[in-house]
């Protein structure tokens, strides 16, 4: 009588290790299915902002637009009868986005001793040096030059500010329009 009374236990214990068994499978296949999900949204997400942070490294201006899309640097024309075409922006000095650097002044720099000859590229380092660390005016940038052409006084083909701040608005303005998972 003793194994027939074990009997329905066994049973119970049985019920219980299957009922466990299938809530553990089904549960992990939950974690399991939740984690890969996870995993390829923040891959997505690492792939822009290791994209975005290559190209912010350094300052070092580039000579053309990267984007072969999108706003592009026009050159101040000093000739009568020239204005600034529509959809253009003026970024010159004597505009709130213009380089306080001229290529030909003498600056003192932290990293020197005397006075250093400002090159073009050294007047565009030092104006996005500037510009990165005041980030406020960098989002104003985007705000009021998203979408525009820059024009400033450089030649084509020369290093201008007026390229930094073209790259930097539309990085800008990409990642304004990603959406942040955490
Ligand atoms: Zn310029």
């Amino acid at each position: 009588m003793t194994g027939a009374e074990a009997l329905p236990e066994q049973a119970l214990t049985a019920t219980a290790a299957i009922t466990l068994a299938v809530v553990v499978v089904v549960v992990g296949a939950c974690v399991i299915r939740l984690a890969l999900e996870e995993t390829a949204r923040v891959r997505a997400a690492r792939a822009v902002v290791a994209r975005v942070a290559r190209d912010w490294e350094g300052v070092t201006p580039v000579a053309s637009p990267t984007s072969t899309e999108g706003p592009v640097r026009l050159q101040q024309q000093r000739v009568a009868g020239w204005s600034v075409p529509d959809g253009a922006v003026r970024v010159s000095r004597g505009t709130p986005w213009g380089n306080p650097w001229r290529a030909g002044d003498r600056v003192a720099l932290p990293s020197h001793e005397g006075s250093v000859l400002v090159t073009p590229e050294l007047a565009v380092d030092l104006f996005a040096a500037w510009m990165l660390e005041r980030p406020d005016s960098l989002e104003a940038a985007v705000d009021e030059l998203a979408g525009f052409d820059l024009v400033c006084w450089c030649p084509i083909g020369e290093p201008c500010h007026a390229e930094w701040l073209l790259e930097q608005v539309r990085l800008r303005s990409e990642v304004r329009d990603l959406t942040f998972i955490k």
